[in-house]
């Protein structure tokens, strides 16, 4: 068993780190909010009053945060957590952020003769409480054999998608495909019920057609149709619109810096813009549904 730095103990660190709890390990933690502190902390995890202080002592540190600029502003620079961690410090971002930096970290982090692994997920914050994530792993095959036994703790597939930054790559394609699967399968229900099918009638006979994917499978965006998804909950749960507009975000950024044609991808993201914009960022993705309903 380690000993495991983790920061940024949000609606995913919080649960993640507690699984390494339950798994063993002896798991100290920092996060700007005490409050998010103290839930871990009554569970078994060391409250520690800095970044620096928790990584101390630990052989890998794992962060959790929003955004690239919180990733870098934490690990970087002259007080950044590269300086001060030991030199056989693994560290592990499982954050989602842009490749860019992702891979900037890593090179910092090789120059200082670290270990480095992007690892998001994905699976949400249900996958993180269970223990089922997908961690979609970037860096050198040493330093993803050393993350894997921890990530085994918090995820139910592991995958090494290639060098630092792969991991990042994978999961925005992953996320650019399913907004596009997501928003297709909406425009196809609804035109079904416009034309009088029964949507649940009309999902059972896509599921099994040449038009079934992932959404018709387990997240059908038709209120109704699937009783535990987040469509027949007024949306609420599941993953918020306003983190798809972010996934979507990184990867227009991707596509631009490899002058790569996503033009699928940039219709989704203006999709999910406008619906952002309608007051719908914190509701569950699949409402998108309601852009395709006649009023
Ligand atoms: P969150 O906003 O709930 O949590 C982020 C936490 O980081 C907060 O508690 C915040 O106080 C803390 N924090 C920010 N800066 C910090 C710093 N410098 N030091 C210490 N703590 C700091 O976010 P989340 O939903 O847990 O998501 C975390 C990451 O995982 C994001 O990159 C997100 O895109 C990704 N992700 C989220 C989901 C999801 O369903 N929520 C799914 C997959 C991936």
């Amino acid at each position: 068993m380690a000993t495991v730095a983790f920061i940024g103990l949000g609606n995913m660190g919080g649960p993640m780190a507690l699984n390494l709890v339950k798994a063993g390990h002896t798991v100290k933690v920092f996060d700007l909010s005490q409050d998010a502190m103290h839930a871990v902390a009554e569970q078994g995890a060391i409250p520690c009053p800095s970044a620096c202080g928790a990584a101390a002592g630990s052989e890998v540190v794992i962060t959790m945060l929003p955004a690239g600029k919180h990733v870098k502003g934490l690990l970087l620079g002259e007080d950044g957590l590269l300086e001060t961690v030991a030199s056989d410090t693994l560290i592990i971002d499982s954050s989602t952020i842009d490749a860019g930096s992702a891979r900037e970290v890593a090179s910092a982090a090789k120059a200082k003769g670290l270990d480095f692994v992007d690892a998001p997920v994905s699976g949400g914050t249900a996958g993180a409480q269970a223990g089922t994530l997908t961690f979609i792993c970037g860096g050198s095959d040493t330093a993803f054999e050393r993350a894997k036994p921890i990530l085994d703790a918090m995820g139910a597939n592991i995958f090494h998608a290639g060098e630092a930054g792969a991991g990042q790559v994978a999961k925005i394609c992953n996320n650019m495909l399913l907004s596009v699967l997501m928003a297709g399968t909406c425009e196809a229900l609804q035109l079904g019920m416009d034309n009088g099918l029964d949507p649940k009638v009309l999902s059972e006979i896509m599921k099994v057609s040449s038009g079934g994917n992932w959404t018709l499978d387990k997240y059908n965006p038709c209120p109704g149709v699937m009783e535990t998804v987040p469509a027949s909950n007024g949306y609420q749960g599941g993953f918020m619109v306003d983190l798809m507009c972010k996934d979507l975000g990184l990867a227009m950024e991707t596509a631009t810096q490899s002058a790569s044609s996503t033009p699928m991808g940039a219709l989704a993201t203006s999709l999910y813009r406008l619906h952002q914009g309608q007051g719908n960022g914190s509701r569950d993705f699949s409402s998108l549904f309601e852009q395709f309903t006649k009023k």
